[in-house]
């Protein structure tokens, strides 16, 4: 048996191409136009990869881009100050601190000081709250990518067995909750989790968030199952390049499993397509419209 490939490149195209459409009626409709503020601190090559290709994505669906640059000696109180002023700037309606920070700044400090209304990001303890006692939230991107994707092959996750490895307030944690919510049965495994692979083989769904390149192998898989990879490990290739691969060993899973992400390809591009739609829920929020039908 060889798994149906979940198509992420394909899937976060279509999602980013609703959202567009659904900023263009708001601009024309109602001369709103959604903003997003994306902030930068110091010059974290990978972290500036990512600013300017979230920066370009805003653009592309209709949206104001405002990337706001501080030095790597930005001190705590600047950067809070910082966001207190985007905090209450009317066009921006979501805020993205880019992580990590500079080690003289506590990153929990810092989402905090974000308005919850525009936690784009959904790192709020006050939206990781609401996303635990089932109330509406921002949600993070990148888990919220994970449910879009396993929805894409599954008619419903209710009653499913589902496993989620790793424990992170933003991936392991918000998925797990997530998945509570659409009504799977979900355990959530960890660096100290008890036979791993027998825990794995339970799964219906199984989401892999460890940043462990390939350590979840063919045989940790139910046959069938839809495996979803969230890790972006990068290791030395051929001649001397490096690659990316997951943090499951696709092509033996790929024999086993119903449906499993590529990576990359998979989760990644998602993750901007969910940042989008996040901008535009939060808009649409604080200008007393009804969530966006997208
Ligand atoms: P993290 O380091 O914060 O958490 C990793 C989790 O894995 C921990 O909870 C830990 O308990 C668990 N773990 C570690 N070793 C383990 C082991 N041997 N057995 C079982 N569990 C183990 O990482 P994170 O921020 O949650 O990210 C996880 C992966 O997802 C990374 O590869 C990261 O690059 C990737 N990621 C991808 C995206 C995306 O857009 N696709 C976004 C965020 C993170």
């Amino acid at each position: 048996m060889s798994a149906r490939i979940i198509d992420g490149k394909t899937i976060s195209a279509d999602l980013r191409g609703k959202v567009a459409d659904a900023v263009h009626r708001l601009r024309r409709d109602r001369g709103i136009v959604p903003g997003i503020a994306v902030v930068l601190v110091g010059n974290n090559p990978a972290s500036e990869v990512y600013v300017r290709n979230k920066s370009k994505a805003v653009a592309e669906a209709g949206m104001h881009a405002f990337d706001r640059k501080l030095p790597a000696t930005a001190s705590e109180a600047e950067l809070i100050d910082l966001i207190g002023k985007l905090n209450a700037d009317k066009e921006i309606n979501g805020i993205l601190v880019q992580l990590p920070l500079p080690k003289q700044i506590g990153a929990q400090k810092i989402i905090a000081a974000i308005d919850p209304d525009k936690d784009v990001d959904g790192f709020h303890p006050l939206n990781a709250g609401r996303l635990a006692s089932g109330l509406p939230a921002l949600v993070p991107c990148t888990p919220m990518g994970c449910i879009l994707l396993a929805k894409t092959v599954r008619e419903t996750l209710a009653g499913l067995e589902a496993v989620v490895i790793g424990r992170s307030n933003i991936v392991g944690k918000p998925v797990a909750q997530l998945l509570l919510a659409e009504n799977a049965t979900v355990t959530i495994a960890h660096s100290k989790t008890n036979d791993l692979p027998a825990v794995c083989r339970r799964a219906d769904l199984l989401v892999a968030a460890i940043g462990r390149p390939e350590m979840v192998r063919g045989d940790w898989i139910k046959p069938g199952a839809t495996v979803i990879d969230v890790g972006i490990n990068r290791i030395p290739g051929e001649g001397g390049k490096s690659r990316i691969v997951g943090d499951v060993a696709y092509p033996e899973a790929a024999k086993i499993a119903g449906a499993i992400t590529p990576v990359p390809g998979g989760v990644g591009p998602m993750t901007i397509a969910c940042l989008l739609l996040n901008t535009l829920r939060a808009t649409c929020a604080q200008n007393g419209l009804p969530a966006p039908k997208v």
